[in-house]
């Protein structure tokens, strides 16, 4: 499943690819991909950019917005298995699940390409916004700090107020957003904390390492083109390779490169979670 890392790295590649683009057209292969915009066929194209043109991407937590130069905004949860993809039109190649595909246009050298959204899993989804306040009065306001950005302060804050496992706290995206399975596992580990210890009993101390190794982890991961894992892919089709970083993360049975232990796994809370009884406390 895609992580903040992930999801940020998605966001710069289409910056890179189309920004300046005008999307001319889009061809919706499957409506109910669309968590908005579904039912007003009238003007469903114009909600979902056409005629404008692609301006900057956003991100809080997992989410990923684009942001067009008059202001809408389409906004995207890549939930299990979405991808989005920019192609050369012309290549010949028929991709499965190309739920939504956009026809982009560079304004002055005519180049032209496509964006294509797919989710074969369909856990994620796709939704239009006139604006990002209204995007994020409506949602991303609710939702909790984005974990790259949020302070230590207002991080202490969220930990100490919930007496649930600290692993547990750190997956919770309405405390802090973009933390999932993978970098949770190695930023306790990096800062040397259990899992199952209760979130408000962490030492002052150890909410201040963990606040760093969460931070420090993700920006290597963004760095590294994130992890592959599972049915995620970098934008290009390619492979990240933060995960040959991995401390714990899919190494249960293996022994810990800081102290040579087992790495241990337990399921806490639904979670499969890997751990180093020798170095987390
Ligand atoms: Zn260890």
């Amino acid at each position: 499943m895609p992580e903040l890392p992930e999801v940020e790295n998605v966001g710069r590649h289409l910056i890179r690819k189309i920004r300046g683009y005008r999307f001319e057209k889009i061809r919706i292969n499957r409506l109910d991909v669309l968590k908005s915009a579904r039912t007003t066929p009238a003007n469903r194209e114009a909600r979902l950019g056409v005629g404008g043109r692609l301006d900057t991407f956003h991100r809080h937590g997992k989410r990923l917005a684009l942001e067009f130069d008059d202001g809408r905004v389409i906004e995207f949860s890549l939930g299990m298995s979405g991808h989005l993809i920019v192609e050369a039109i012309g290549s010949e190649e028929t991709r499965d699940h190309a739920h939504l595909i956009w026809t982009v246009r560079h304004p002055r050298n005519g180049r032209t390409r496509r964006l294509i959204w797919r989710d074969p899993r369909r856990f994620g989804g796709v939704w239009a916004w006139v604006d990002m306040k209204t995007m994020i009065d409506q949602k991303w306001g609710s939702i909790g700090d984005d974990a790259l950005q949020v302070k230590y302060e207002s991080f202490r804050d969220v930990i100490k107020g919930t007496r649930r496992s600290i692993k547990t706290a750190l997956l919770d995206q309405n405390l802090i957003a973009g933390i999932g399975n993978i970098y949770a596992d190695e930023a306790l580990h990096r800062a040397g904390i259990r899992p199952r210890r209760m979130a408000s009993r962490l030492r002052r101390s150890e909410t201040k390492s963990l606040h760093k190794a969460v931070q420090e982890i993700l920006i290597e991961a963004i760095e590294a083109g994130g992890s592959t894992i599972q049915s995620f892919k970098d934008p290009e089709g390619g492979s990240g390779r933060y995960q040959s970083a991995h401390a714990v993360y899919g190494r249960s049975g293996e022994s810990c490169h800081s102290c040579g232990a087992v790495i241990r796994s337990m399921v806490l809370n639904g979670r499969t979670t890997a751990w180093c009884s020798e170095c987390q406390k």
